[in-house]
């Protein structure tokens, strides 16, 4: 098949009731740009059949490349396993299989980025239908509190959904880390970043599959990979303690002084869950960092992969 130029990465989890309309939105919004294409699915372990139906559209699409992934590696991991795969493309499309970003924009942001000339197009959320109070504001408050704790220029509001150039890609698949927070790594490549701003949609069917601990696991990922500001943190705090911890010294000794030393057993107790408990944070903190380090000195791949189906062009 010819030189593939766009490449559409999207990562499935149990997504078979959206997989027709994903594909055939994403091979229409693909062919409006006039560049040759392939849409890169992946399954990220899917329990509902999704693999065979990626297998069925192939037949009426041959542009799509299949990706199985052994067992359910998680968004980021799946994503990563896509990026890895088109090694060649000049640019490189991100979405989510639940359409909530709509391939339609493609057009337009690839738009923005030749006239730009940014090395990367990202969308960002004015709007999101369809998302719960609780997910939204938890979002919002992500976002502020990462950009607070760390140096790279994370933006507010953006997802994975975005669209990059060769040069870009070629780094993310050159960070060997583990632990990724891939909208956090693509900003702290630098260059020519442009934002699109743009309406979320509601899911197109199916339930999220970010529940509320995947979600916190993802923050925790982006706080610790991207900032050592938590360990700076935990060092004001253990402070704070020594000096709390003094003045009760202080006191316990005045009152063992003018005879006031029948100390009621609450305020004994009080001060050691106070001390126990700062100690117990902090060690979760550097354990955190620690765990960190020795998943990646492990050194184990990032993702397995069980099959590739190679796209291929209608007339192969
Ligand atoms: N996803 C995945 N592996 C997972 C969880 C999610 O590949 O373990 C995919 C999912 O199929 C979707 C994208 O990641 O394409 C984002 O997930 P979802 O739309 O459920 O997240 P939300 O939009 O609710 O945050
Ligand atoms: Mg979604």
């Amino acid at each position: 098949m010819s030189k593939i130029e766009l490449s559409i990465v999207i990562p499935c989890y149990n997504e078979i009731e959206c997989l027709p309309e994903l594909v055939k939105r994403s091979c229409l919004a693909a062919e409006k740009t006039m560049l040759t294409y392939e849409v890169v699915l992946i399954d990220d372990g899917s329990v509902d059949g999704s693999w065979m139906k990626m297998e069925d559209l192939k037949r009426a699409y041959p542009q799509l490349c299949l990706i199985k992934l052994t067992r359910n590696h998680g968004h980021q991991l799946a994503l990563s396993a896509g990026l890895a795969r088109c090694h060649a493309s000049k640019y490189v499309f991100v979405i989510d299989a639940d359409l909530q970003d709509p391939p339609e924009l493609l057009s337009d942001m690839l738009n923005k980025l030749q006239q730009t000339d940014a090395d990367v197009v990202y969308g960002q959320r004015i709007k999101r239908d369809g998302e719960s109070f609780f997910k939204l504001a938890t979002a919002a408050l992500f976002y502020r509190t990462l950009r607070f704790f760390t140096d790279v220029d994370i933006p507010v509001d953006a997802g994975d959904f975005r669209l990059m150039k060769r040069c870009v890609v070629d780094v993310l698949n050159s960070m060997p880390e583990h632990a990724r927070f891939i909208r956090g790594m693509v900003s702290w490549y630098g260059g020519r970043q442009e934002p699109f701003l743009y309406h979320r949609q509601k899911r197109f069917t199916g339930k999220t599959k970010y529940p509320l601990g995947k979600m916190l696991m993802l923050a925790c990922d982006a706080l610790i990979s991207f900032s050592v500001t938590p360990l700076k943190f935990s060092i004001k705090i253990g402070c704070m303690g020594v000096i709390i911890s003094i003045l009760l010294a202080i006191y316990a000794l005045c009152s063992y002084f003018f005879g006031n030393t029948a100390v009621g057993w609450t305020s004994i107790i009080a001060v050691i869950v106070f001390i126990g408990s700062i100690q117990l944070f902090i060690l979760g903190i550097i354990g955190a960092y620690l765990g960190r380090i020795f998943i990646d000195c492990q050194n184990r791949p990032l993702f397995l992969i069980e099959k590739v189906v190679e796209a291929s062009s209608a007339d192969d």
